[in-house]
């Protein structure tokens, strides 16, 4: 029996709330408004990833799927050079070890994930896969019936893959709010939902701090639910060197 693991997201109070990160089992959502930072996180894990076990990292690299916005390599450049910084002991070509695919409607998300993400995991090493976004895709069937399937065939090969490399799957959604009062709400209703494992929301705090002169908008991650991990948030900032606390 294969031993779970955890991917640390190099932040303590995130690390903190989630009890060390996202979990090397079943998918996990990261639903959230455009702008709170979604990709930002999933950039500091694709290179958190690559760090050794005792780092809190994987010891291996991310397939990166986009659906939604080109891949924002020229953060994810900034943003390698900091951990060559912070890690100097640490001897890794983090961008070699990041594979971008770029998908433009559901049908090819299923067959990357069916024919071309296979081999791919077989030849590199691959401990963490990534959709940014699900909800791209799927918002926009007409048909439910088809969809729900479609979803379904997706989260299997997700599913398979998980299991047999012992990584970590994080799909990103999106969310709707049906009124102004009412919180947001993960888009892709019950089919998707009952999907995932553990889901994940990040948000925008009412509220500024001011780091390294600069004024930064406050952001919380909450877990919705998780099977392991009590309902908690924590707080976090996005800063030019990534996510701090
Ligand atoms: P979408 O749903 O549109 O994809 P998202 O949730 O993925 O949105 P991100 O792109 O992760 O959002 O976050 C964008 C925010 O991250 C920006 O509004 C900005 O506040 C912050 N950000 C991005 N780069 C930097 C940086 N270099 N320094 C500080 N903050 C940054
Ligand atoms: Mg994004």
């Amino acid at each position: 029996c294969m031993k779970w693991a955890r991917l640390s997201f190099g932040c303590e109070a995130l690390d903190k709330c989630t009890q060390g990160g996202i979990v090397t089992r079943g998918i996990t959502e990261i639903c959230g408004v455009a702008g709170s930072g979604k990709t930002q996180l999933l950039l500091q894990l694709s290179l958190m990833s690559q760090l050794p076990l005792e780092f809190g990292g994987l010891g291996a690299g991310v397939a990166f799927i986009c659906t939604e916005h080109a891949f924002p390599s020229k953060r994810l450049h900034e943003l390698s050079k900091t951990f060559t910084q912070k890690y100097p002991s640490i001897n890794i070509n983090y961008l070699a070890q990041v594979h971008v695919q770029q998908i433009h409607n559901s049908e090819q998300l299923l067959k990357c994930c069916a024919e071309h993400l296979p081999p791919l995991m077989a030849s590199e090493r691959i401990r963490l896969i990534i959709i940014d976004s699900v909800a791209a895709v799927f918002r926009t069937y007409s048909d439910f019936i088809q969809r729900a399937r479609d979803m379904r065939k997706l989260a299997n090969c997700l599913l398979n893959l998980g299991d047999r490399y012992n990584c970590a799957v994080i799909c990103v959604n999106q969310v709707t709010s049906i009124s102004k009062k009412q919180s947001e709400i993960p888009c892709l209703g019950l089919a998707w939902s009952h999907l995932g494992r553990t889901r994940l929301r990040i948000s925008k705090v009412p509220k500024q701090i001011k780091y390294d002169d600069k004024l930064l908008t406050v952001r919380k991650l909450e877990i919705i639910y998780s099977p392991e991990t009590p309902i908690a948030y924590a707080e976090f900032l996005i800063t030019g060197e990534g996510i701090v606390n």
